[in-house]
């Protein structure tokens, strides 16, 4: 049994002064795999001060030195990728080839991060005025269970760029993988207090610290609900926020898709990272005409899907992170079927032969309106809703019907007419005829998914204030 019960701050490892325990359960048997013993307020305000006196190096830091620390994290994370997986593995219950990907995404963040800043403007001229980009703040980065390296990393390499210090309120439910991730963290050499790591409960640790007006920058990745709660706390001292919330992305399928082709691509979308992704395509909207013949292609699709230990390289849906999870899918499926959505495939319940873990049949409802709550609601499991629309106009509708405006698919054999119905998504990033990333573009959302873009330059741009410096004479 692992014992969590360190927080990193100042440059080192330190036991957390919290005392609140929780135990972590490794969600494909249900056997307990540690304890997390949780930062509190005090651990909050240590890691506060020991950012806001490093921040007062590190944004005067050069960019030589960045980029050098840069490398080093993405160097420190690659080194131990193994171990990364396997904690993925046996916390979060994602199938392995899956979270060796996403170890793999972190390490690229900060290489990322590195080569940006070689030719990154911090400073331009506009006629006599000189316009500067400096460093935020202190910055706090919150992020959930289910992506912890990428949203930790992606977050942090951007800050660390901008020369920002950084503390991370990591979610109670991946304290594993935070404990190992941290561990490289440190092995890359972070003057002391540039990098702080406090792993405990949103309304302990997570309020005390945005709470904080020594913060001056918040990131924060997770639920809607959330992440407005941040967002009035963030008023009182008017702290810079970005929000990385919710996602119900529509598929549209379009009249022309090869159907088999796009049943394929829409459950890899619908059912990426076990169904608990922000990204995942749960909207699949179709033709009127050719919904029989699409349900049909789809459920042989998910008839492939092999669940089960996610150790197991042919296990391509692993269980959701933990009970509360799996009952609130449960719940959604109940709803479903009273709004009276018709089960292609899936249902309550355990999947046959599988009487321990947290997994969730893989479900899909036809004949779901874009009213009903199962398509309205972030079920963050492996749901899918097939919607009907008559025309692309009314699929366009439909699509954007929706609080959320995160991600979208389009499939569809013609790429201009699907590039063309994707300019028509409010959503921060469409992709058309696959599941792909590109992690120099900016990510984010529209409407009630979030404010702000990271990734890339934006990322960067992200953790900086804008600074006019006039001089309209040209000299002193
Ligand atoms: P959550 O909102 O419950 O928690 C996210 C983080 O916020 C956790 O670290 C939690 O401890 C902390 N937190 C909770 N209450 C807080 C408070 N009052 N003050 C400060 N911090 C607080 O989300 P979750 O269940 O961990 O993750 C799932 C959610 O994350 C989903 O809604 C998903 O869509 C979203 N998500 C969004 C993105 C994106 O980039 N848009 C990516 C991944 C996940």
């Amino acid at each position: 049994m692992h014992r969590f019960d360190q927080v990193y701050i100042g440059g080192e490892f330190r036991t957390a002064h919290g005392r609140e325990e929780l135990g972590l359960v490794n969600p494909a048997t249900e056997e307990p795999l540690g304890v997390l013993v949780m930062a509190d307020e005090d651990d909050a305000r240590q890691a506060v001060d020991s950012a806001r006196i490093a921040f007062k190096g590190w944004s005067r830091s050069c960019r030589k030195e960045r980029i050098e620390l840069l490398y080093n994290l993405s160097e420190a994370v690659r080194a131990r990728s193994d171990a990364l997986t396997e904690a993925t593995v046996l916390e979060y219950g994602g199938p392995i080839e899956q979270a060796r990907w996403r170890a793999g995404l972190a390490a690229n963040n900060f290489l990322a991060a590195a080569r940006l800043l070689e030719d990154f403007a911090f400073s331009r001229r506009i006629n006599d005025t000189e316009v500067v980009a400096q460093a935020a703040g202190v910055a706090l980065h919150i992020v959930p269970w289910n992506s912890v390296y990428n949203a930790i990393s992606v977050k942090m390499a951007g800050a660390l760029a901008a020369g920002c210090s950084v503390i991370v309120k990591p979610s109670e439910y991946s304290a594993w993988q935070t404990q190992l991730f941290t561990e490289c963290l440190h092995a890359a050499g972070a003057p002391a207090g540039v990098i702080n790591v406090v792993t405990g409960r949103g309304e302990v640790v997570g309020e005390a610290l945005t709470s904080d007006p020594a913060i001056r920058k918040i990131s924060f990745t997770g639920s809607t609900r959330v992440g407005k709660a941040i967002m009035a706390k963030a008023a009182t001292h008017m702290t810079r926020l970005t929000l990385e919330l919710g996602g119900k992305a529509p598929t549209i399928v379009m009249e022309d898709a090869d159907l088999e082709k796009a049943a394929s691509i829409a459950l890899a979308a619908g059912f990426t990272n076990n169904g608990q992704a922000c990204i995942a395509g749960t909207r699949i909207l179709v033709k009127r005409s050719q919904m029989d013949a699409f349900c049909k292609a789809l459920k042989t699709a998910v008839g492939t899907i092999v669940q089960g230990d996610p150790r197991d390289p042919r296990t391509t849906l692993g269980p959701l992170v933990n009970r509360q999870q799996y009952r609130r899918v449960q719940g959604y499926i109940r709803i479903g079927v009273e709004e009276g959505a018709r089960l292609i495939t899936g249902g309550e319940g355990r999947p046959d032969n599988m009487p321990r873990g947290y997994f969730a049949k893989p479900t899909v409802f036809a004949d779901v309106t874009n009213t009903m709550t199962v398509a309205r609601e972030e079920i963050f499991g492996p749901v899918l809703c097939v919607i009907a629309y008559d025309d692309e106009d009314h699929a366009v509708e439909i699509a954007n019907d929706t609080e959320f405006g995160l991600h979208a698919y389009v499939l569809g054999e013609d790429v201009e007419r699907a590039r063309a119905l994707a300019g028509r998504i409010d959503a921060g990033r469409v992709a058309i005829n696959g599941v792909m990333h590109e992690p120099l573009a900016p990510f984010g959302g529209f409407k009630e998914s979030g404010i702000g873009r990271e990734y890339g330059v934006y990322g960067i741009e992200d953790h900086l204030e804008l600074k006019a410096v006039m001089n309209p004479h040209g000299g002193s």
